[in-house]
C-alpha cells in the first residue's frame, strides 16, 4: 500500500481519490475551499455521452458512463439516473444533421435513434412544443451535481484509509511531499493534483506550456417543474457545440440570431431529483471575465426552453457563473508529470463531470500504480 495525496477536491480530484483507494492506497485529499465550490458543483450533472467525439474519446466516456453507473449502485445518493437524453430539431436542417447523425457508424454504440414528434413526445411527455424530431441517447445519464462529492467523501471515509482535509490550499510540491499554505508538509509516494481552472498557483509551473485556456458559463435553475422530465434535453444550437456533430453538416445550419451568436449559446436541461429544472448555457473565453451576470442570455434560454416545453417555466430561484479548465488541443485533458511522483491533471473541459472516473483510471494505468 502506498500514500497518495490528492489535491483538489472537485469531481476529478475525488474520482483519483476513489481510484487510488480503489487500488488499495492510502489517500490523503486535501481541498483549498471550506467545501469545494468550483465548476464541479456548478455544472448541470449530465453524464453526457451524445456530445463525445468519435474514437478515442467516445471509447473513454462509455468506459466513464459503466463506472457511474457503478458507482450509482453502490453510493445511490450521488443520484445516478440512466435518463437517456433528446436532442430537440426544430429547424429542418437541424433534423438533416440528426438524419445524418442516427445513421452513422457509432450510432449504436451512443444509443442513437432519431424519433418523430410523436415518438419524441412518446418517450418525452414533458417535451410538447413545436418540433420536428429529436436524437434519443440512451446512454446518456445525469448525476446531482450537488450530492456527488459529499456522498463520495462518506463512502470513501468507510475504507479507513480516506483522510479529508478541507480549508487545505497547497502551495509547494515536489517529489514525495507538498506543504500547505501554513507550512505544514505532507508527505506521499504520490502527489496527484487536479486544481480545476486555478492554473495559477501551485500548478502555475507544471502547466506554464500546457494547451489550456479557460471558459465561462451561464446558469439557471427554476423551482421545481410539476412534470418529470424522463430525459435531459438538449436544443438545436448544441448541433454547433459538441465535437460529435462536426463531421455532419452544421455549415448547413442557418446564422444563429446574434444573441446567440454573442454568448455562444446552447440550450441544456436537466432535472434535479427534486424536481428543479438547471439550465444553460452561455460560453465566455476571454478574461477577465464578468464579474456579473448577463440577463439577456438568460431570457433567449427561457424562451427556447418554453418553446421546446410548450409551456411556461416556473420562476428562476438560482443563477450563476461557473468556470472550467479546458484542453485547446484534441487530448481530453492535460496530464503532465514534471517530476517522479507528482502528477497534474486537469482541462477537461465540459465533460469534466462525464469522464471524471475513466480519466483517473486511466491516470494510475499510466503511472503503472
Ligand atoms: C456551468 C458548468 C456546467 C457544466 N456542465 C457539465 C456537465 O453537465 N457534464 C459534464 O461532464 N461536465 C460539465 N461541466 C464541466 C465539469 O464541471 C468540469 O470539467 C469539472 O467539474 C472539473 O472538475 P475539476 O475537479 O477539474 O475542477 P473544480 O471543480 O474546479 O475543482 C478543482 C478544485 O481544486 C481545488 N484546488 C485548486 N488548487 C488547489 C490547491 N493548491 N490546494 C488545494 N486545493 C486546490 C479548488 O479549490 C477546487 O475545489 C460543466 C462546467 C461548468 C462550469
Amino acid at each position: 500500500m502506498e500514500r497518495v495525496l490528492v489535491v483538489g477536491g472537485g469531481v476529478v480530484g475525488t474520482m483519483h481519490a476513489r481510484e487510488a483507494l480503489r487500488l488499495g492506497h492510502e489517500v490523503i485529499h486535501v481541498e483549498a475551499d471550506a467545501a469545494p465550490r468550483r465548476a464541479s458543483v456548478r455544472n448541470f450533472g449530465l453524464v453526457w455521452i451524445s456530445g463525445r467525439a468519435a474514437g478515442a474519446e467516445l471509447q473513454l466516456a462509455l468506459r466513464a458512463r459503466e463506472i457511474w453507473a457503478a458507482i450509482g449502485h453502490d453510493v445511490p445518493g450521488v443520484g445516478f439516473r440512466p435518463d437517456g437524453s433528446l436532442t430537440v430539431a426544430q429547424g429542418p436542417e437541424e433534423l438533416t444533421v440528426l438524419e445524418a447523425v442516427a445513421a452513422a457508424d457509432d450510432a449504436r454504440a451512443r444509443g442513437f435513434r432519431l424519433l418523430d414528434p410523436a415518438e419524441t413526445v412518446a418517450v418525452n411527455p414533458a417535451v410538447r412544443g413545436a418540433l420536428l424530431g429529436a436524437l434519443v441517447c440512451t446512454q446518456d445519464a445525469v448525476v446531482e451535481p450537488g450530492r456527488v462529492l459529499p456522498e463520495l467523501r462518506a463512502a470513501f471515509a468507510a475504507t479507513g484509509r480516506y483522510d479529508y482535509r478541507p480549508s487545505t490550499s497547497i502551495a509547494d510540491v515536489g517529489p514525495g511531499w507538498a506543504a500547505d499554505s501554513r507550512g505544514h508538509r505532507f508527505d506521499a509516494d504520490l502527489v496527484v493534483i487536479c486544481p480545476g481552472s486555478r492554473h495559477e498557483g501551485v500548478a502555475a509551473p507544471m502547466l506554464e506550456d500546457a494547451p489550456l485556456r479557460r471558459c465561462r458559463l451561464q446558469m439557471m435553475q427554476t423551482e421545481p417543474f410539476p412534470e418529470r422530465l424522463t430525459t435531459s434535453l438538449a436544443d438545436g444550437d448544441s448541433l454547433r457545440y459538441y465535437p460529435v456533430f462536426a463531421r455532419f453538416p452544421v455549415d448547413r445550419l442557418p446564422a444563429p440570431p446574434p444573441i446567440v451568436a454573442d454568448h455562444r449559446i446552447q440550450l441544456l436541461v436537466s432535472q434535479r431529483a427534486t424536481g428543479e429544472l438547471t439550465i444553460g448555457d452561455t460560453h465566455a473565453y476571454d478574461e477577465p471575465f464578468d464579474f456579473a451576470v448577463e440577463e439577456e442570455p438568460y431570457e433567449h434560454l427561457r424562451g427556447r426552453v418554453e418553446s421546446l416545453l410548450g409551456r411556461a417555466l416556473p420562476p428562476v430561484r438560482r443563477r450563476w457563473a461557473g468556470v472550467y479548465s479546458q484542453a485547446t488541443d484534441d487530448r481530453v485533458c492535460v496530464r503532465v508529470q514534471p517530476v517522479a511522483g507528482v502528477v497534474v491533471v486537469t482541462g477537461l473541459g465540459g465533460r469534466g463531470m462525464t469522464l471524471s472516473p475513466a480519466v483517473a483510471e486511466q491516470t494510475f494505468a499510466e503511472l503503472g500504480a
